[in-house]
């Protein structure tokens, strides 16, 4: 049995050879799709189809073998999220340092920075812009 496991495996890779796979407009793709299948529950069929729609296109970028055509599709997904992304990345940062560390946004170039907590007032510089300015930590 295992060995027919391990022959599987190594099928699989064969076949995954010179494919695609999975990358983040993948999982975007799957995690979009899952939502729409949730709220297809509430009377709206049109959204499952929608969903069952991308998990197909998601297979067909998994499999595909146009590799430099789907790398571009990640790309532009990455470039158009990043403000999401790194607006998302910032507030894990800020929860993870909820006890330690204060955050505070530069009001001449809008950058944020962080500075530890409890010191009281505390000038700060801004690492990007320089601008100086007195925060109560
Ligand atoms: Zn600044």
């Amino acid at each position: 049995m295992q060995n027919w496991f391990m022959r599987m495996a190594y099928k699989f890779a064969n076949f995954m050879r010179g494919r695609r796979g999975n990358d983040e407009f993948g999982n975007f793709i799957i995690g979009v799709s899952i939502v729409l299948m949730f709220i297809s529950f509430f009377n709206l069929q049109i959204l499952w189809y929608i969903a069952l729609a991308l998990l197909v296109y998601w297979l067909f970028r998994m499999f595909s073998k146009n590799i430099p055509m789907r790398a571009r599709e990640n790309e532009v997904y990455l470039k158009l999220t990043a403000n999401i992304r790194s607006w998302f990345n910032l507030q894990r940062k800020r929860w993870r340092g909820r006890k330690t560390t204060k955050y505070f946004k530069c009001k001449k170039c809008g950058s944020v920075y962080s500075l530890p907590k409890g010191k009281g007032k505390l000038k700060a510089k801004c690492p990007s812009c320089g601008e100086q300015a007195i925060h109560r930590t």
